[in-house]
């Protein structure tokens, strides 16, 4: 069968394979995979910067975030014609990861689909678990693509909430940082939960990125206008800021914008060594007498994709037509390297495999 894959560690090496099928065992699910979304992640892994070939070999198929469609249930539940969406995470046997929570791996020899030491989904076919397996409802056949990177934002606002309620004053306004694909998702999660949202970039307004967030509700922040630091003044108290631009210098000046008993959560990974001047006294002290709080988040587990599916079919049924709106560029298998070279206007590429 074909199959994407990169030489982890050299750049640019992103070609077109033939590799062989997959056979299932002990009951395993045999899944014909029907799309696959690429991300800042697979652009990093074929720059040479990140990700790991699996044991022994010296090439890793790409691909973290898919959709299939099962063609052998294997003795599971699931039956043929079933809908799935595989998870990124395989577990390394630590406590967190035998209860499930391979998110929250402690070890760190966690495997990732696509990223580290296991083959990713950008091929035809997978032979896989049910474990790892998470069925979608078949009306979202086509966005169920964007399930991993929702479940990645479901996390996130799921943690920031918990942690929000240390304090008994509601969150009312909502910062998302950066409107790529994490930041749109996330954006509409936030409005699922009522929250007056704003969404910050740089593209500008007659943007689809900045119609996208204006269409469900929430606000445009047209950072050319209005830097980071400025927000607190233009909008009030920031309760939560959630950063998914992977831009080191936006994380920080989100550290200072953020409100009295605010939560920020960091989601995106930033890949550049560059050092950055801070001003850590003044954010030291801003941190403590505003009760601030910072956290990082990273992966997500079953139950995140679950919910995220469920958030999904919400975001559907109250703005029906705008999930698919984020995904900008199609592709076909044999142009998946053209997928990973940045495009401008573009938010989501799905490469389709049927
Ligand atoms: C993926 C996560 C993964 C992370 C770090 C992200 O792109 O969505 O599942 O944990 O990269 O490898
Ligand atoms: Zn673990």
């Amino acid at each position: 069968m074909k199959a994407g894959v990169v030489i982890p560690g050299k750049k640019d090496s992103a070609r077109l394979v033939e590799i062989d099928m997959p056979s299932s065992s002990n009951g395993q699910v045999f899944v014909r995979l029907l799309e696959v979304g690429i991300d800042g992640t697979d652009i990093e892994i074929n720059s040479g910067n990140y990700g790991d070939a699996p044991p022994g070999k010296d090439f890793i198929v790409l691909g973290h975030e898919a959709v299939g469609q099962v063609v052998n249930p294997g003795t599971t539940k699931l039956s043929k014609g079933d809908f799935v969406v595989p998870m990124v995470r395989r577990p390394d046997g630590c406590v967190n990861c035998r209860s499930g929570k391979t998110d929250m791996c402690i070890e760190g020899n966690y495997r990732e689909c696509g990223i580290k030491g296991e083959h990713g989904f950008l091929r035809e076919y997978l032979a896989e678990d049910s474990d790892f397996l998470v069925p979608v409802p078949k009306e979202l056949r086509n966005i169920a693509v964007l399930t991993e990177p929702a479940s990645i934002a479901t996390k996130g606002i799921e943690q920031a909430i918990e942690f929000h309620n240390r304090s008994a004053n509601p969150i009312n306004i909502a910062v998302v940082l950066g409107a790529g694909p994490l930041g749109l998702l996330t954006t509409a999660l936030l409005k699922l939960h009522d929250y007056s949202t704003y969404t910050f970039d740089i593209v500008p307004r007659s943007s689809l990125k900045a119609q996208l967030v204006e269409s469900i509700g929430a606000n445009y922040l047209d950072g050319n206008e209005s830097p980071v630091v400025s927000l607190p003044e233009k909008i009030g108290n920031l309760d939560l800021i959630m950063e998914a631009t992977g831009n080191s210098a936006i994380a920080f000046q989100a550290m200072c914008a953020l409100g009295t008993n605010g939560v920020l959560c960091l989601m995106g990974v930033s890949t550049s060594q560059k050092p950055l001047e801070v001003n850590a006294s003044c954010l030291n002290i801003q941190m403590v007498l505003g009760n601030k709080m910072v956290f990082g988040t990273v992966s997500s587990n079953r139950g995140h994709f679950e919910r995220s599916i469920e958030a999904l079919v919400r975001i559907e049924e109250k703005w029906p037509g705008w999930l698919s709106c984020l995904i900008t560029r199609r592709l076909r298998l044999d142009e998946f390297a053209e997928g990973l070279r940045p495009s401008p206007d573009n938010i989501k590429t799905v490469i389709e495999l049927d």
